[in-house]
């Protein structure tokens, strides 16, 4: 007997209909920028597809989409890019709760005369649109926010977010990597949303690859500038020769992801009900729930176990079910996202997170019956 696997919010298997595709490209080996010979030409269309498929499901344009090595390189390509763009802007405003990859990133400039301003989050994990609005000025950056949160799966409001950065006339970026295939994304509707990070691995598709859209306004290019130099690929945003290889997988992730998200969704609701119903039978008063489902992506679970810790009962729960705490990314410290939502160091020491798959079956949830 197998442990369920509940980490897809880390990353999820290949799916079948992935790999397949996949398997089909293997062989066209040619560099997607050759010119002149025909070994090129398979390679190229594959890619063109797969561009053509992430556009599609995030409503841009295909010559947008920039290829990268997953989210955390999209993350940094965009704050440092956007950083090198506009030196005389020296305020950059994200939410109390993003990923790492952003956190970190940001912190490191505040060191070279970069101010940071954490927007607040309430119970639920929503931004404090308000406190958004007068923390904008004349030396703002940008503005970047999860729009789906990998530890409690809180959705943002993005148009609320969208016209106060429009009203300001300042560039907004949203982290989409939990977003990609749990809710519509159509970039084409917000005026100031000009970059957007997705990621191959957390919607079946391969690791090592992912992207950053980055918008062009009546065709012109944008202003970001590269973070690494030695080539011409993705318009100069990303040099380095492409992986067609894990570009088709990740093109036919997304558009698997992107085309029956209101089905998927109601199979996790289903699955989420029943698994919570047999933790209740198992656990009863014990069990906290952190996140609201009103305000979060169906799925993802953060739930405490009082007055167990979380590592000592991930540790028993292995043999049936997989799971973690939920920040894969920074594990040495307590997670501030659930610090942010208000729980003490406690509570977040007693918190685990469950993710669910679309691909689990209602039968495999049986095995915590037999926790
Ligand atoms: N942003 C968010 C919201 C994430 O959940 C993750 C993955 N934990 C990342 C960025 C980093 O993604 P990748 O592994 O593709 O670098």
């Amino acid at each position: 007997m197998e442990p369920l696997y509940l980490d897809n919010a880390a990353t999820t298997h290949i799916s079948d209909e992935v790999l397949e595709e996949m398997k089909k490209s293997l062989s066209n080996f040619g560099n997607t920028e050759a010119k002149y010979y025909c070994y090129s030409e398979k390679a190229k269309d594959d890619v063109k597809v797969a561009r053509e498929r992430i556009a599609k499901g995030l409503g841009c344009n295909s010559d947008e989409v920039v290829f990268t090595s997953g989210a955390t390189e999209a993350n940094n390509l965009f704050i440092q890019g956007s950083i090198l763009a506009h030196p005389e802007k020296k305020r950059i405003i994200i939410s109390s709760i993003e990923h790492s990859s952003i956190r970190e990133t940001v912190y490191h400039f505040a060191d070279k005369g970069y101010e940071v301003v954490e927007i607040p989050v309430n119970k639920y994990g929503l931004i404090d649109t308000e406190y958004l609005d007068k923390s904008i000025n004349d030396n703002t950056l940008f503005v970047s926010i999860i729009l789906v949160n990998n530890e409690i799966g809180t959705i943002q409001d993005l148009k609320t977010i969208d016209l106060i950065c429009s009203k300001h006339q300042v560039k907004l970026h949203v982290d989409a990597t939990q977003a990609v295939g749990k809710i519509e994304i159509n970039m084409s509707l917000y005026n100031s949303l000009e970059y957007l990070t997705c990621t191959s691995h957390k919607i079946y598709g391969p690791k090592g690859i992912g992207a950053l859209i980055v918008r062009k306004k009546d065709g012109i290019k944008n202003d970001l500038k590269p973070i690494t130099f030695g080539g011409e690929q993705e318009e100069g945003y990303r040099p380095g020769t492409l992986s067609n290889l894990l570009i088709v997988g990740f093109g036919k992730a997304f558009e698997i992801a992107t085309s029956n998200i209101e089905e998927d969704n109601k199979k996790l609701l289903e699955l989420e009900e029943v698994f919570l119903n047999k933790l209740i039978r198992k656990f009863g008063n014990l069990l906290v729930i952190n996140n609201n489902h009103k305000y979060r992506v169906p799925g993802l679970l953060n739930v405490q176990f009082k007055g167990i810790n979380n590592m000592i009962l991930l540790k028993k729960l292995s043999p049936y079910i997989a799971a973690s705490n939920g920040s894969a990314c920074s594990i040495s410290k307590p997670s501030h996202v659930l610090k942010a939502i208000g729980l003490s160091d406690e509570e977040i020491s007693n918190s685990i997170r469950f993710s669910l798959s679309k691909y689990i079956n209602l039968n495999d949830l049986n095995i915590i019956d037999k926790l």
